[in-house]
């Protein structure tokens, strides 16, 4: 049996069986709009006739140096005449001609990416006989100068514009203004002006062969699936590009038949607040491209109750019928002739993020879908969106037209910013402290920045990659951030920063736009949300959480932080850096000196000072997590991070031996060369985490301490505590057999001390390859175990996490090397392999292992996916993408658990 290529509706049953019911793959035959009204066909919607040459059938032709396969030609003639003999119309026939259009159809929707020609079947004598047939000169001449235009544009790539200048001209000549303006016989005029300009410049005449026309429409069709407007969009989109577009052959009804003829498009929801409302527009005596084109005002689709009440009831009753049986909000176009409704579209409407959640909600309490349906139409991209404050997106596309996108770095936190550009800190703090709107601009930012950070709207730098400082930081705290923006050259001496030519100095407005790396010159408007008044979301997640099987907790540093994070659903803390803390400005000169002690007696006295800073610290987070798990984790920074700036040291200790300055000349120096000795090549694999706990125990002896005697204060005032003491950068499990014991002690006695007994667990970090191997033997210490996927990343690729993205490794994305950034995403095949392999083995040693992760992969949907595949108990990520965890947990559970 020779290959079929060409389906009419009812063939539809046949695709169906030969797929195996599989309706997606329906779609990847017969597209999704051929599929579609073959579909409204079956269910008796009134559909005008017509057929579908398959997707297959382009793929074929485009393969074979765009010639249509071997038999293709003759099956759509063979289709034509099946709805000739269904329309009682004959193609080419004067007496009684059969119209046709010929419309692109891809699997997914392209919504004008490719090609249509409408009116095929119209010459002059087909034209003449149907101005008789119909008694109406002025559409039939209507049509026919319609299809001349289209047909010259798609088919014989004729350019717009003659046409539109002739009709303007002529209009003008005329003293009219509209085209329904126009008569049969000015109509008639300018069908012989479009004849004019196909020969002038396609150097032949406008086919009048009806079946010609049919064919050329047809190849144009199946060529403009590689236009370029198509390939950008599928681009875009990630639509692959070896689907290929069915074409869609389907009898002509008019719109433009009288006053009682119209067209329309509409949304049986609203696509941009989800509303359940009809949402749409019409004209009537249109053909339409007219509504789309926005040449007439159109009119809001519920005025046609007015206008036409039976077709618009018929209308509603369909627009009912579509959502139910597609349990899905469509988007339809439809014409009405002479009174008489048909359809001629219906596909899945596209919709805000907003109307994504909006809808999913109300359809599962409506029962039309499921709650688990309703989670998986959402994108964890949506909550994102929904919940950070966007640019316009009007506003946006101006500005990028007039010219003031000054740079694209990693889009490392979303969320829109407008500020005044700083250069530094302490100058981001003041101004936002006297309530001036700041986008903090660095190379890169240190932790001694952060109080800037936290003054400012957003975080620009140049340099970094996504789990940079800056980053890390601004996630955290939700601020929008661009990182490792390398176009622009920050010059901090002058207090200015320029990309392509583009200056700008300290002061000057900017908006960065987290979500998408960009930074513009000057403020772009913005809309704010709320996650408290987001109450579809609410639902959403909490039908989420039932399902996930993964818990999501938070990295949160602070009380305020703790109680956003559970506002936004977080089960407990995954990470709590205590670091942070040190570097406040009270205590960081205690720090500092504790570093600089030269006797034991002397640093036990600054360590005791910082133990009841650290303990208030905790007892805040305990009373925010009443009755929830709390990692805390030691110390991890190597120590020269708390010290100041050496090179500035230096200048100083230069500047004064040049003047012969003796005083406090001998504490820089003495100060200099602490910092010195602290130095290392590799200070990232140097004297950090568990290393600097077991050289240097008295900090983290501190530190639980402070953790305990924090515990047992709250578990007094009847708070629920859980603290979990979290040891980081363990690589051999003697290291943990080393310290813990010790600490351990001190938890016991601490509760002694105070009368009261918490339950508590010491676990540790695993972010060293060597840790993950040898999992079993950790676990026989560890009670529980966090990827610390940050580390963890950097170590096995020995790719450093702070230099890496700037220097190569968005070009090796860019290049295809690595599929996506490391840093943002969990490389399965490595880092992942290591991560499955210390839950096995950490669960053979221990079953009841807690397992989880708190490096920034935690909030990333796919690393979310990863986490639930290797059975970890909960994931965790800063506070404001606890809600896109929430959600992408639960699609993880439903597409790997449910059947
Ligand atoms: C990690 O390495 O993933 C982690 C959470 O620790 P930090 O980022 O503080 O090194
Ligand atoms: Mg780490």
């Amino acid at each position: 049996m020779s290959t079929k290529w060409v389906y009419l509706y009812e063939d539809v049953d046949e695709v169906e069986k030969q797929v195996g019911g599989d309706w997606g793959k329906v779609k990847a035959i017969l597209g999704g709009k051929g599929a579609n009204l073959a579909e409204m066909a079956r269910v008796g919607l009134p559909v005008p006739p017509g057929f579908t040459v398959s997707t297959e059938a382009c793929n074929a032709y485009l393969a074979a140096g765009e010639k249509f396969p071997p038999g293709m030609w003759e099956q759509e003639l063979a289709a034509l005449k099946a709805i000739e003999e269904k329309t009682g119309k004959k193609f080419g026939d004067p007496n009684n001609p059969l119209l046709v259009s010929c419309r692109s159809g891809a699997k997914f929707s392209m919504p004008g990416m490719m090609d249509t020609v409408l009116n095929i079947g119209l010459n002059d004598e087909t034209a003449a006989g149907l101005a008789k047939l119909t008694g109406n000169e002025r559409f039939v001449y209507d049509a026919y100068r319609r299809l001349i235009q289209m047909f010259g544009s798609v088919v014989l790539g004729i350019p717009d514009e003659p046409f539109e200048e002739a009709l303007d001209e002529y209009k003008k000549r005329k003293g009219v203004t509209s085209d329904t303006d126009l008569t049969a016989e000015d109509w008639k005029a300018l069908v012989k002006t479009f004849k004019q300009i196909v020969r002038k410049h396609a150097g032949f005449d406008f086919p009048q062969d009806p079946l010609e026309q049919l064919r050329l429409a047809t190849e144009a069709v199946f060529k403009s699936w590689n236009g370029k407007r198509a390939v950008d969009y599928r681009n875009a989109a990630k639509i692959p590009h070896d689907l290929g577009t069915a074409v869609n052959i389907v009898t002509m009804v008019f719109g433009n038949m009288g006053w009682d003829s119209g067209t329309g498009v509409a949304f049986t929801r609203d696509p941009a607040t989800g509303e359940k409302v009809l949402y749409g527009d019409y004209l009537l005596n249109a053909q339409g491209e007219d509504v789309v084109a926005g040449i007439r005002n159109t009119k809001k689709i519920t005025e046609l109750e007015k206008d036409l009440p039976e077709a618009y009831k018929q209308f509603l009753d369909i627009c009912k019928k579509l959502e139910s049986h597609y349990r899905e909000m469509q988007d339809v176009e439809f014409t009405i002739e002479r009174g008489k409704l048909w359809m001629l579209q219906t596909r899945d409407g596209k919709r805000t993020a907003r109307a994504a959640i909006k809808i999913a909600v109300d359809m599962a309490n409506e029962g039309l879908i499921t709650r688990a349906e309703a989670i998986q139409r959402v994108k964890a991209s949506d909550v994102d969106t929904l919940l950070h404050p966007q640019f316009d997106p009007k506003a946006k596309k101006q500005a990028t037209a007039e010219g003031k996108l000054l740079a694209k770095g990693v889009n490392a936190s979303p969320g829109a910013a407008v500020g005044m550009v700083a250069f530094d800190a302490d100058l981001a703090e003041e101004w936002g402290k006297a309530g001036k709107a700041v986008v903090m601009v660095r190379p890169f930012t240190k932790p001694d920045d952060v109080h800037g950070m936290l003054a400012a709207k957003g975080i620009l730098t140049s340099e970094g990659g996504a789990t940079s400082h800056a980053a890390v930081v601004a996630r955290q705290f939700g601020k929008p951030c661009v990182v490792g923006a390398s176009d622009i050259a920050i010059d901090l001496e002058k207090r200015q920063m320029s990309a392509h030519g583009v200056l700008v100095k300290e002061g000057e407005w900017v908006s960065i736009d987290g979500a998408t790396g960009e930074a513009f010159v000057g403020k772009i408007p913005t809309v704010e949300p709320r996650f408290e008044e987001e109450k579809d979301l609410h639902t959403l997640l909490s039908w989420a959480d039932e399902i996930a099987k993964l818990q999501v907790w938070a990295n949160a540093d602070y009380p305020k932080d703790a109680l956003r994070a559970r506002a936004f659903g977080a089960k407990g803390i995954g990470l709590c850096r205590t670091e942070h803390m040190f570097f406040e400005q009270e205590r960081l000169p205690i720090v500092q000196r504790m570093i600089l002690a030269k006797s034991e007696a002397e640093r036990q006295q600054a360590l005791d000072e910082l133990l009841p800073f650290q303990r208030s610290d905790f007892e805040g987070i305990f009373k925010a997590m009443d009755g929830l798990p709390v990692i805390i984790r030691l110390i991890d920074p190597p120590l020269h991070e708390f010290m100041p700036n050496e090179r500035q040291i230096l200048e100083q200790v230069i500047e004064k031996r040049v003047k012969n300055e003796t005083e406090g000349l001998k504490e820089l120096e003495e100060l200099l060369a602490a910092i010195e000795s602290m130095h290392e090549s590799n200070p990232m694999m140097g004297l950090r985490g568990i290393r600097l706990s077991i050289v240097m125990p008295g900090i983290v002896k501190m530190q639980v301490r402070a953790i305990f005697e924090a515990a047992c204060n709250m578990a007094k005032q009847g708070v629920v505590v859980k603290p979990e003491v979290m040891i980081p950068l363990t690589g051999h499990v003697n290291e943990m057999k080393y310290i813990q014991p010790q600490l351990e002690e001190i938890a016991k006695q601490v509760m002694q001390e105070k009368g009261v007994s918490v339950e508590y667990k010491f676990g540790t970090m695993i972010e060293i390859p060597r840790a993950a191997i040898t999992a079993d033997e950790i676990a026989s210490v560890a009670q529980f175990f966090s990827f610390g996927t940050n580390d963890l990343t950097q170590m096995t690729f020995g790719y450093s996490r702070d230099d890496a993205e700037a220097r190569f490794l968005l070009d090796y994305v860019e290049k295809g090397i690595l599929p996506t950034n490391p840093f943002q995403t969990i490389d399965r095949e490595g880092v992942g392999v290591l991560m499955k392999m210390a839950v096995e083995k950490g669960r053979a040693t221990r079953p009841d292992l807690e397992v989880g992760i708190c490096g920034e992969h935690g909030g990333d949907p796919d690393s979310i996916e990863f986490c639930h595949l290797i059975k970890q108990n909960y994931v965790s990520c800063s506070p404001f993408r606890v809600p896109v965890a929430r959600l992408a947990a639960a699609h993880a559970a439903l597409k790997h658990d449910s059947k």
